[in-house]
């Protein structure tokens, strides 16, 4: 089944210069890059996108994190796309993510993992809501 994923180069991965590479590797598993944008996230984007995190241990020093520099959110669409896009990715611990994957190989810790991308349908449809109104309206089954 053809779906759209949302995908987020998180400020770790624009800094080290990985955008390139990690988009690479979908266009190269046949997914289509439908759109993308390049923005630092404030703080009410990052209450959207991480809802389910807020008030967790983690989540003072990773909001920080994910705020302090430009990251690059993309909407993508192929076969099976939202497993296909978290396969690629790999684990959210990258000494847990198996070699091959964008986290394995690139990253070393659960915080600076490089990678968001939605874990379901229900989340696929709601992150891109949120970054890519207009694509949402052109599509309502997605
Ligand atoms: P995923 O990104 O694989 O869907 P989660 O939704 O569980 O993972 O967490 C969202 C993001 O929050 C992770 O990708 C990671 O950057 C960060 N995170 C999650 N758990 C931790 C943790 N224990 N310590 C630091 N950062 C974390
Ligand atoms: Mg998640």
């Amino acid at each position: 089944m053809i779906e759209k994923t949302f995908l987020m180069v998180k400020p770790d991965g624009v800094r080290r210069k990985l955008v390139g590479e990690i988009l690479a590797r979908f266009e190269r598993k046949g997914l289509e890059i439908l759109a993308m944008r390049i923005l630092t996230l404030d703080e009410e984007l990052v209450s959207l996108l991480y809802a389910e995190h807020i008030g967790k241990d983690f989540f003072p020093p990773f909001k920080e994190f994910i705020m302090s520099g430009p990251v690059v959110v993309c909407a993508l669409q192929g076969e099976n796309a939202i497993q296909s896009v978290r396969a690629i990715v790999g684990a959210t611990n990258p000494q847990e993510a198996a070699p091959g994957t964008i986290r394995g190989d690139y990253g070393a810790i659960t915080r600076y993992n490089l990678v968001h991308a939605s874990d379901k349908p229900e989340t696929a449809r709601r992150e891109l809501s949120i970054f890519f109104q207009d694509l949402c309206e052109d599509s309502p089954e997605i």
